[in-house]
């Protein structure tokens, strides 16, 4: 193992409301399961649109005083959470594995992301500094970017701390009130940012946490007084997420699903594109929005492919590559492999029966699998497998691969292999995906850069992180001054 993950159960978890932990109000709870042990570890509440209202009265009543807090006491913050979730970094990494199945090496290296953005958010004294211009002779024009109010995030279950950490750190220190709403699959490291917040010194009511399903997001999205909210997670509730916020005015950024294409030719350097292809696809176990999910070879790449199958044979189950999620996760990836294998693909290599590891017997265990000859219309080349699941796809040129990309209907990431200029600028130029890699496999823009796909990726305008996440939690007000002369 990477580390051992120790069995523990959390108990009984409550919703953060004015700095404290407290039980939801009719007392419905939600049963946290680890994929490492197939056990309970935690409940936390299944809150109710009642829940949410008490805590959008208190952070409403928190909101003036922090909107008026000077922008650089509000980043003074951001250095101390900075610091304490560097130190505590061993123990949140071991929890997220815990409630995720990640080994902890992933488990920190998100993180380190997440930590990334508080970085970041260190910085807005500086990059939201007022802007201010004589426009017209003795007319001054200033313009500053205003919190919204309260506002709220809503998250996937596979980066329990990273990203929420791509809306929290930017929308507090930019002076909102934020709501966190976890994913009920994996909300216990979310948790755990409370607490550092409030060691960092975050007034009360600032940031608060709301556990649930479906009752609580869709109290977010009809509730008047949030005014904006950001979501990360399928495209099938992005999509109804985005349009039910919208309808009632809300600022709404809603970040879904992928099925990422890695195209390789046969240039490309064999070594560092089976390394690259293989963190991509099989880092996380492919539970991943930016995994290499088809690898669309052109031509002649037998040599990568061998290279590639070779690598993922050899990743140890709870060493190189943690657990999925969910029992019925596994069993819907294995369906999947199922029905490529009845239609016609070929198996290179089957991780549906694995070896658990040694002492996590129960845990939802899956091999690395390659798909090989798929054909694009397949359900494996056009459907989210999320797992450690890669497909390939032959094109016999560059168009004909371009084409497969660009039919997609998600537009997440895109990447190219290559050691050619004029190929990468090819691809980097007609790809329909709103991120793209030229030798890199994971192509994650890091702040300011913001994150953010295309098409069905991407419900709204904007991306969440970097200085586009910060226009979306901020409001611009304009200033027109003349004052008369003598
Ligand atoms: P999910 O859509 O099932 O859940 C995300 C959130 O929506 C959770 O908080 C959940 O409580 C809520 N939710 C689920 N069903 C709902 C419903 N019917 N009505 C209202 N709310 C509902 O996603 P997931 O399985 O937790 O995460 C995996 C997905 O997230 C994948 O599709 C992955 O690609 C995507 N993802 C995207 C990005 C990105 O940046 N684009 C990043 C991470 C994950």
């Amino acid at each position: 193992m990477d580390k051992n993950i120790q069995f523990q159960n959390y108990g009984a978890r409550g919703n953060w409301v004015a700095n404290e932990w407290v039980p939801a109000k009719e007392g419905k709870t939600i049963s946290i399961i680890s994929p490492y042990f197939d056990k309970e570890i935690a409940t936390v509440p299944d809150s109710s649109a009642a829940d949410l209202d008490a805590i959008v009265d208190r952070a409403q009543v928190a909101f003036p005083g922090w909107a008026a807090t000077n922008i650089r006491d509000r980043a003074q913050i951001m250095f101390r959470f900075k610091t304490i979730m560097e130190n505590d970094i061993e123990n949140l990494a071991e929890l997220i594995a815990l409630d995720n199945g990640k080994t902890v090496a992933d488990a920190k290296g998100s993180i380190q992301r997440g930590i990334d953005v508080i970085e970041y958010a260190t910085t807005i004294p500086e990059v939201l500094k007022e802007e201010s211009s004589q426009v017209s002779a003795g007319i001054t024009c200033t313009m500053t970017h205003e919190p919204l109010g309260v506002v709220a995030g809503i998250t996937p279950f596979n980066f329990p701390v990273m990203v929420p950490l791509w809306m929290i750190p930017l929308a507090i220190t930019a002076g909102n009130c934020f709501i966190l709403k976890p994913s009920e699959q994996t909300p216990l490291a979310g948790l755990q940012i409370a607490e550092y917040l409030k060691e960092a010194g975050l007034p009360t009511g600032v940031f608060s946490v709301v556990n649930g399903s479906r009752e609580a997001v869709e109290g977010i999205c009809d509730h008047i007084d949030i005014r904006a909210v950001a979501f990360v997670g399928s495209s099938k509730v992005a999509k109804i997420v985005y349009t039910r916020s919208t309808a009632v005015g809300k600022r709404a950024l809603c970040l879904g699903g992928a099925k990422n294409h890695i195209i390789i030719v046969p240039d490309a350097d064999e070594n560092s594109t089976a390394k690259g292809l293989l963190a991509s696809s099989m880092g996380s176990a492919g539970q991943r929005c930016m995994a290499a999910s088809v690898m669309v070879g052109v031509e002649e790449v037998d040599a990568i492919i061998d290279s590639i199958v070779e690598s993922s044979a050899q990743l140890k189950l709870g060493e190189d590559m943690g657990a999925v999620i969910s029992k019925a996760a596994r069993e819907r990836i294995i369906r999947m492999i199922d029905e490529a294998k009845e239609q016609g693909a070929r198996i290179v290599l089957d991780g549906r029966n694995p070896q658990s590891p040694e002492g996590y017997d129960g845990g939802y265990w899956l091999g690395p699998t390659i798909i090989d000859h798929a054909s694009p219309e397949m359900a494996c080349a056009q459907v989210e497998i999320f797992g450690p699941v890669l497909t390939i796809v032959r094109a016999d040129s560059l168009k004909e691969a371009m084409k497969i990309e660009n039919s997609s209907p998600y537009g997440n990431a895109a990447s190219i292999f290559t050691t050619s200029g004029a190929v990468s600028r090819y691809v980097s130029e007609n790809a329909s995906a709103g991120m793209v890699g030229i030798n890199v496999g994971v192509p994650v823009p890091r702040d300011p850069f913001s994150f953010g796909g295309w098409n069905q990726s991407k419900f709204g305008h904007g991306d969440i992180t970097g200085s586009s996440g910060l226009s979306f939690w901020t409001n611009l007000r304009k200033v027109t001054t003349r004052w008369p002369a003598e």
